[in-house]
Parts: structure tokens; C-alpha cells; sequence
């Protein structure tokens, strides 16, 4: 157990916290950065990014946050690796436990936790994540250029997920459990006219299907809830879009938070409810969610963060 002191404290160490890191350090504010027990973030969990500037060619997303770590480093971010357990935002300086037990206090927070995205939790779907299954469009639908493509929800991320891939898919089904989407009306009608999506309502995914050596998905074996029947939906792509949890239960009573749990921010900045405490990245980020956007947003936190410290 120890007692640490830092102007600027950075929760995160994934685009968001890393970049805060660069700009805190460099504008002299000697930042400590717990880096959570996913080193590098979420993105480490896919194996290629091929839409961060400055990289032309498909690059390991490994790399890529190694990259970061490293420039941090280089300019002085102090890392450590621990989990922040509970916070204190209620007296200055501010207050953060870690799990080893180490106590942070800092004039400044910048949260950059994050959020992870929910998934169907079945075996196969574990063994193929990365590997044809994704949780996003944005980021992999690319890679399914005229290939078949399934999405799994009904919410308006579903179906913006689904019309976005019909601009590369050959087909896309929409896998929905219920009998009725949850996505905007004006999403549904864009849903129905597109000649590339069949929806297919009632249904669960029982099984990804596909290769072994190398791993590839080529198919879902799914059943309808409502007559038990099963059927086999050809697949090289499967986009699972049953919604996202940001990090922020930690956060609960200490900051305001929106009715989904992402931390609230004014309007074109990174400030919380609690003047000194700011957040960036998915934590705050329903919308988005890309890497580029979150490092951004870490930039923006660490230049305000150094603004309030001046005053
Ligand atoms: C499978 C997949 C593929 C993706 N592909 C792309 C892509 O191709 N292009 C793209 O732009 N985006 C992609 N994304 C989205 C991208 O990964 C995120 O937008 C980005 O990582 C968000 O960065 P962040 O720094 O806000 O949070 P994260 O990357 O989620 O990092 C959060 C950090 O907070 C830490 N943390 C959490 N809780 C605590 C705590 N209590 N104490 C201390 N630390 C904590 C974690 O350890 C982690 O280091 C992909 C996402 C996924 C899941």
C-alpha cells in the first residue's frame, strides 16, 4: 500500500487515456495513469485497425497501443498497473483506492475507462470473436465486401449497424428475438426497403459455425422462439449489436451519469458534474465509439484539465 500525489490523475489505458497522458505530460502536469487490468483498451481485443490516421495498411491493434504506452512514457506518464476500486470526487484533492490498495491523490481526474460491449455470452461466439464475429461495423464491416452478414439486435444500433453494412454485404439478416424491433420507426422503414435485408424475428443465435484452421465463421444455426425450428443462415461476417456498458458503475453518486450510465458532459467539452473531473472517450461516448474520436477526446480533457489547474 502507498499514498500517491499528482496534479493530474488519468483513469484508462486505452486511446483515450493514453493520449491524455501525451498532452497532460506535455503541457508539464507530470500525470500517474492507472492503467486498469485491460491494458491498451478494448481495442486489443481485435486484431487488425485499419482506420487510424497515419496507419495505411492493416496494423495490429497490439502495436498500435504499444505505440502509445511507449510515446506516453517517453514524455513522462508515470504508469502503473492497478484497478481503480473507489473514488471520492466530493473534496479536493480528489480521492481514488486502487484493488492493490493505493491511495491516489490528485488535484485533477480525467476518467478514460472505457465502456465494453455486451455480447449473446454463448461458447462459440468466444471462439470466433475476432474471427468474423465483431461488435462493430464501423470498425470490421469493410472486411465484407460482398460476403453475407448477419447483425444480432433490434435497437436503433442493430438496425443503423445492418443499413450500414448493406454498403459492402451482399446480403444482411437481422437476428431479432422479439417479434417487434426497438429501433426508431424512421430506422424500421429504412429496414424494410432495403432490398439486401431480411429480417428475421423470434430468433436467437444457438451456434456460430465454421472453420477451425484457420477460424472462420461461415454460418449461424438459428431458432425461432415461438415454433422451435431451426435453420442454418449462411455467414462469413456476424456484427452482435445487443448494446454496450460503459465503465462507470465506480462512478455512481459521485457524477452525473445519463439513463444508460455514460458520464454526462457539458455541451463541446470533457467537464463532469464535478468541476476538476473530466471524462473521455466511450465512457462518455454513446454515439461514436472509435478510437480515433476517443483519442480526441483525451486531448480535449487533458487541455482542459490543464486550464482548470491554472486557475
Ligand atoms: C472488437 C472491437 C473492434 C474495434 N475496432 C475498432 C476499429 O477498427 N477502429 C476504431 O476506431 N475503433 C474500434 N473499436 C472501438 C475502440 O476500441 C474504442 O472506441 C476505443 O478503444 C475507446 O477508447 P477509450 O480509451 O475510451 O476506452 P477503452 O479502449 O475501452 O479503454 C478503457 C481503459 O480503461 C481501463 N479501466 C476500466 N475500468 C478501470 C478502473 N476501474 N480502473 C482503472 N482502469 C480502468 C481499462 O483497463 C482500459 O485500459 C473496436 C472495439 C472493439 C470492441
Amino acid at each position: 500500500m502507498a499514498e500517491y500525489r499528482s496534479k493530474v490523475l488519468i483513469i484508462g489505458s486505452g486511446p483515450a487515456g493514453y493520449t491524455a497522458g501525451i498532452y497532460a505530460a506535455r503541457a508539464g502536469l507530470a500525470p500517474l495513469l492507472i492503467s486498469g487490468s485491460e491494458v491498451g483498451g478494448q481495442l486489443t481485443s481485435s486484431p487488425e485497425i485499419e482506420n487510424y490516421p497515419g496507419f495505411n495498411q492493416s496494423s495490429s491493434t497490439l502495436e498500435l497501443m504499444d505505440i502509445m504506452q511507449k510515446q506516453a512514457m517517453h514524455f513522462g506518464v508515470k504508469i502503473i498497473n492497478d484497478t481503480i476500486v473507489e473514488t471520492d470526487f466530493q473534496h479536493r484533492p480528489f480521492e481514488c483506492v486502487s484493488a492493490n490498495h493505493n491511495i491516489f491523490l490528485a488535484h485533477s481526474v480525467i476518467i478514460a475507462t472505457g465502456s465494453s460491449a455486451k455480447w449473446l455470452d454463448i461458447s462459440s461466439e468466444t471462439k470466433f470473436r475476432g474471427h468474423g464475429i465483431s461488435a462493430c461495423a464501423t470498425c470490421d464491416g469493410f472486411f465484407y465486401r460482398n460476403q453475407d452478414v448477419a447483425v444480432i439486435g433490434g435497437g436503433n444500433s442493430a438496425a443503423e449497424e445492418a443499413v450500414y453494412l448493406t454498403n459492402f454485404a451482399h446480403s444482411v439478416t437481422l437476428i431479432h428475438r422479439r417479434d417487434t424491433l426497438r429501433a426508431d420507426k424512421i430506422l424500421q422503414d429504412k429496414l424494410r426497403k432495403n432490398p439486401k435485408i431480411t429480417i428475421k424475428y423470434n430468433s436467437v443465435v444457438e451456434e456460430f459455425i465454421g472453420e477451425d484452421d484457420p477460424l472462420l465463421l461461415q454460418a449461424l444455426k438459428i431458432r425461432n422462439i415461438k415454433n422451435d425450428k431451426t435453420e442454418t443462415i449462411s455467414a462469413a461476417g456476424a456484427f452482435v449489436a445487443v448494446g454496450h456498458q460503459p465503465n462507470t458503475r465506480l462512478f455512481e453518486g459521485q457524477l452525473q451519469l445519463d439513463a444508460k450510465g455514460y458520464i454526462t458532459t457539458a455541451p463541446d467539452s470533457c467537464a463532469t458534474s464535478i468541476e476538476g473531473v473530466f471524462a473521455a472517450g466511450d465512457v462518455k461516448d454513446p454515439i461514436f465509439r472509435q478510437a480515433i474520436i476517443a483519442a480526441g477526446s483525451g486531448a480535449q480533457a487533458a487541455i482542459e484539465a490543464g486550464r482548470f489547474l491554472q486557475h
